[in-house]
């Protein structure tokens, strides 16, 4: 059963394909955005979900095998393709396990102690963009997935604008891997501790493109320490990886006044994501 979310992100696309200009808004609020995208898909004629395992969606690169990593009953998570004679039906490349099962067990810094999951990602290890938000909240230690919530419907429905959706077409993760306690910003001690695994999760997913949201995974992919406000809008390289930055979904539900930045910022994804 695909989500909402995926759902309205296949019939927008099936509109876009059609000729259908953006479909959001210049200003909306949060609340008028979910509104807006849920009506339309209320009125969408019903799309089948494309097949686990079948050819990926149009953000997808390698097929769309969908990794929802996190508790460790979820098990082992299909890497992505590392070269043309790989095959959707390859087996699991053992460094991207062996990196999972890594960080499954990690006691680096004092994170590990007041945990209840290790939150490593979600989406496909096989897509194009890979989005790397800050740190896991309060729901996201609960699950072992990233970005659920209020954001995190939010980041879905933002997606869907732009015809990309979780399941498919994106590869999601954090930062920090681990919930600091009281949602209180990560320190610098624990974002080095962690940042073996971020690297090793770029490096194994090889993405196309790579989306920072929120001032701390701005901040360590530019390796600039200057605020969100002064970074968005250009296009940084992370080790030759196009790189945009925007605000965090948390962050937009605070202060709708971002909604039209973050807008900008998704037009210039796009961009990017065309010419990648
Ligand atoms: S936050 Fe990162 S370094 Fe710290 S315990 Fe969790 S996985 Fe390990």
């Amino acid at each position: 059963m695909s989500s909402p979310a995926h759902r309205l992100a296949v019939y927008l696309d099936q509109r876009r394909r059609m000729g259908e200009p953006g479909v959001v808004p210049d200003q909306f609020e949060p609340g008028e955005l979910l509104a807006s995208l849920k009506s339309r898909l209320a009125a969408a004629p019903s799309v089948p979900a494309p097949r686990r395992g079948g050819r990926a969606h149009a953000g997808g690169r390698r097929g769309s095998r969908t990794e929802a990593a996190g508790p460790a009953s979820r098990g082992p998570v299909p890497p992505p393709s590392r070269s043309p004679s790989i095959t959707p039906d390859s087996p699991p490349s053992p460094d991207y396990a062996a990196l999972r099962e890594t960080a499954l067990a990690c006691v680096r810094c004092r994170l590990s102690e007041g945990r209840r999951h290790v939150v490593f990602s979600d989406g496909n290890p096989a897509a194009r963009l890979m989005i790397v938000g800050e740190a896991p909240g309060a729901r996201e230690d609960a699950t072992g997935l990233p970005f659920v919530g209020q954001a995190g419907k939010l980041l879905d429905l933002i997606l869907a604008s732009v015809s990309l959706s979780r399941r498919d077409s994106v590869y999601i993760c954090n930062v920090l891997k681990c919930r600091p306690p009281g949602n209180r910003n990560p320190l610098p001690d624990e974002i080095e501790a962690c940042a073996r695994l971020l690297k090793g999760q770029i490096e194994l997913v090889a993405p196309e493109v790579l989306l920072a949201v929120g001032s701390f995974a701005a901040q360590w992919l530019t390796g600039t320490t200057r605020p969100l406000g002064k970074l968005r809008g250009k296009v940084y390289s992370y080790q030759g990886v196009p790189l945009v930055v925007t605000y965090h979904p948390a962050a937009l539900l605070r202060n709708p006044g971002w909604n039209r930045l973050c807008w900008d910022d998704l037009q210039l994804l796009c961009r990017v994501m065309d010419e990648a």
